[in-house]
């Protein structure tokens, strides 16, 4: 297919004044540094639209990365014509010409003249080319309401776009349009998806990871650093803030309350978050929980754990089926990762029975009983480790830059 260039939609018309162009600008300079890799590709801007011009790059390409930025709605491949009518004409026969018309196929012409200095009206260009493009196609039937094929014209006083295919893309709100929230990444399947939907509404996302070495391994650690490269296809870069949860995590054990194991452990999680979003100035957390999926993810236990933390807790997955979940993260490409089998803090010392209706003044005594706890979180906090994570970054590389200390192994 041969085509000049693409027309990116935006969607959200609800957005006014302000936002819009705010929104826009984003979209733009998304788009933009999507593209870097593709030096012939211009990226304009209109109101409303953002055109990109091909130059000579494979437009399968560039729509498959651009259908990915979010707040792109839909993207539309466009050939384009001089505004003089046999040019329109001619090139309109030849753009459908590419088009597999082996079997009867509905059409209709939506000419729009944009340039009012152009001769014709929108109606008379209507018949005008629909008339040579049924002659030289006769397997095309005139249908108005909802052809199969509608042939637009748009005219400018400089060019007319043709254009009929609209490929639906990701939506959403531009990154970080919408501020900044921090996100608690397992190695998981359900957290990384749930990243993904937090940012297509517009967050800007941090990662943050807990780990127990040497009871989760070098490679549980490394799994979550490539799931947040993999994140970080959508955002440019992505920091990603490792803590050493050990201490903590053991402080929990032999006090003869393991049912309440992965309560205490959750809302440790939750503190050490919150400390680490007020210094990063986000204003949420973001977890993969999904309603009952798990005895933490029951709605008592999503109560007493988020009562841990004063800033808001969003959970875009929390009515998600699990089937649903894995197949967005089989779309967003964390899936395959997600399934290698190392294992999460929280699979340690899982007991048997976990509850699945904690009790909020027991779990907040026995916490207080703890004394050491308030300093073991303090502690996990400070020596928390933090990597800025890109597409582009040699994980092995940064691995031994970072953490040569305990790398052991590398499996990729
Ligand atoms: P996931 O697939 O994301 O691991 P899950 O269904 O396994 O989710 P849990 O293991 O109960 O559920 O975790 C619930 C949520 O708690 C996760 O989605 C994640 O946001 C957070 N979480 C769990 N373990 C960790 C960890 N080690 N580091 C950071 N966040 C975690
Ligand atoms: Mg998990």
């Amino acid at each position: 297919m041969k085509y000049d260039m693409l027309l990116l939609r935006f969607g959200e018309i609800t957005l006014k004044g302000k936002n819009r162009n705010h929104f826009e600008r984003s979209v733009l300079m998304h788009v933009t540094s999507a593209l870097k890799t593709y030096p012939k590709a211009k990226v304009l801007k209109e109101y409303g639209r953002i055109y990109v011009e091909l130059n000579g790059e494979s437009a399968e390409e560039i729509i498959g990365v651009l259908k990915t930025v979010f707040g792109v709605v839909s993207i539309s491949p466009v050939r384009v014509s001089a505004s003089e009518l046999d040019e329109i004409i001619k090139t309109a026969i030849e753009f459908l010409g590419q088009v597999d018309l082996s079997n009867e196929t509905t059409f209709k012409v939506s000419a729009r003249r944009v340039w009012k200095g152009f001769p014709h009206s929108s109606q008379e260009m209507n018949h005008l080319v629909g008339s040579p493009v049924l002659h030289t196609y006769p397997q095309l039937k005139v249908q108005v309401k909802e052809p199969k094929i509608e042939l637009k014209i748009e005219i400018r006083q400089d060019r007319t776009y043709i254009f009929y295919e609209v490929i639906p893309a990701v939506g959403g709100y531009p990154l970080g349009t919408n501020g900044k929230a921090m996100l608690l990444l397992s190695g998981g399947i359900d957290s990384p998806v749930a990243a993904w939907s937090a940012m297509r509404r517009g967050l800007k996302v941090e990662c943050v990871h807990f780990y127990s070495y040497p009871y989760t391994s070098q490679l549980a650690k490394e799994k979550v650093i490539e799931l947040t490269q993999i994140l970080s296809r959508y955002a440019g870069k992505i920091k990603l803030h490792l803590v050493p949860f050990t201490d903590v995590q053991t402080s929990f054990t032999g006090i003869g309350q393991d049912n309440l194991m992965i309560t205490f452990m959750r809302r440790a999680m939750l503190r050490i978050a919150t400390m680490i979003a007020e210094r990063e100035s986000a204003l949420a957390l973001v977890t993969g929980d999904s309603l009952g999926q798990v005895a933490s993810q029951t709605l008592a236990s999503m109560n007493v754990i988020g009562r841990a933390t004063e800033l808001p807790i969003l959970r875009p997955l929390v009515t998600m089926d699990k089937n649903d979940i894995v197949n967005l993260a089989k779309e967003i490409g964390t899936y395959e990762t997600s399934i290698l089998p190392y294992e999460d803090c929280c699979t340690l010392f899982v007991p048997k029975s976990p509850a699945t209706n904690p009790n909020l003044r027991i779990v907040e005594s026995v916490e207080n009983s703890l004394s050491n706890l308030p300093e073991l979180i303090q502690t996990a906090f400070e020596k928390t480790e933090t990597v800025i994570v890109t597409p582009e970054l040699n994980l092995n590389r940064n691995h031994e830059k970072i953490h040569d200390d305990v790398i052991q192994e590398k499996w990729f």
